[in-house]
């Protein structure tokens, strides 16, 4: 006999990490190409002599170098293994069966996989035209269901951001009693225009039901050890405790962030290289007659409609691997100029056939 598994779960699809394989280019998962600084490596290596004993559960060092960084208190953050665990346990908390959970599509795949686990509603808004968050859609969508709203700023997979002014309006018609989640995963990649510029912390303290998700994934360079954290009001922060599933940010990945906080401005600098790319490849590709919207994350999103699973292979075959997301367009990954540079030649190539 099969297992009793819930019958709902049969059509949501498991999550799709981007592709490795061996010797190609993998600029399919924003990740940096960077390795960990020499103290951050150090600090790993030691903790690892120590994973004989369980990991500290409250993480209270990490989370008050944080709390320190950040300016807010320890009460005001709770980590997990990694901000996508933080996106579920948001639901988790938020939600029951029925209930709705509102983003933006298309935006980050694990908002609608983690609905739908949860039983709650995905209630998705598309992007305008330009591929930007449709704030005031978004307000009229609310109902007296919606539970949690997640804001993805830069938006995965596009690279827009909002205006400042529009998020503030936003946040003025949204009930107090529904959680917004702020996913800012490359925030430390956003160099806004004045009509752009909002601080998250700032907007966290005028308006209690907002929850800023930020992560060491991207710029700080730890994909591969999973910590991310969550900046809220001690109501948010105290529930997501107790969906915390138990020692799941490990010691490694705590050190990691530690040495990383202490190593901050060094490791800000490489993004700075990072966003003189993102602007080099923008417009190499837009001179190549490419549709590519103005990022402000670690990739560049290409419009590419029907083209878009061909384009991706094809560049599979020149050993680039990206991001498709069929019928819709692509992202790929900005990193060093020697890597992007074998993308753009693909990319410049393609568009001269
Ligand atoms: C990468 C990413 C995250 C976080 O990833 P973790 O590695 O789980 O911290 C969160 N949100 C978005 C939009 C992302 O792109």
């Amino acid at each position: 006999m099969t297992p009793h598994i819930r019958p709902d779960l049969a059509d949501v699809p498991a999550y799709v990490p981007g592709k490795n394989v061996p010797g190609a280019l993998k600029l399919a998962s924003n990740e940096t190409t960077d390795g960990p600084l020499p103290g951050v490596a150090a600090a790993i290596a030691e903790a690892a002599a120590g994973v004989n004993r369980y990991p500290d559960n409250g993480a209270v060092e990490l989370t008050s170098e944080l709390a320190k960084h950040l300016d807010v208190a320890p009460e005001n953050i709770q980590t997990g293994c990694g901000s996508v665990t933080l996106c579920q346990n948001l639901i988790t908390i938020a939600t029951r069966p029925g209930d709705e959970v509102l983003f933006a599509w298309r935006s980050f795949e694990t908002y609608p996989l983690a609905t739908r686990v949860a039983g709650a509603t995905p209630v998705q808004v598309p992007l305008t035209e330009g591929r930007v968050h449709d704030l005031p859609a978004m307000a009229d969508a609310i109902t007296d269901r919606t539970r949690l709203i997640f804001i993805c700023n830069p938006n995965n997979p596009t690279g827009t951001v909002v205006d400042s002014a529009a998020l503030h309006d936003f946040m003025a018609r949204v009930p107090s009693n529904v959680i917004v989640a702020l996913d800012e995963a490359y925030y430390e990649y956003v160099r806004p225009t004045e009509a752009q510029r909002y601080d998250a912390v700032e907007l966290h303290r005028r308006y209690k039901n907002l929850v800023v998700l930020r992560t060491f994934s991207k710029a700080y360079g730890l994909a591969g050890l999973r910590v991310g954290y969550a900046i809220a009001d001690p109501a948010v922060t105290n529930a997501l405790l107790k969906v915390h599933v138990p020692f799941s940010v490990n010691s490694l990945a705590q050190s990691a962030a530690i040495a990383s906080l202490h190593a901050k401005d060094e490791l800000l600098a490489r993004t700075d290289s990072v966003v003189a790319e993102r602007e080099r490849v923008t417009s190499e590709l837009r001179e190549a007659g490419y549709n590519v919207p103005a990022s402000q994350a670690n990739f560049v999103w290409i419009d590419l409609a029907d083209d878009t699973t061909r384009f991706a292979q094809e560049a599979m075959d020149a050993g680039v691997i990206i991001r498709p997301f069929a019928g819709e367009g692509v992202r790929v990954t900005v990193t060093h100029a020697a890597e992007n540079d074998r993308f753009v030649a693909f990319a410049r190539d393609r568009a001269s056939r």
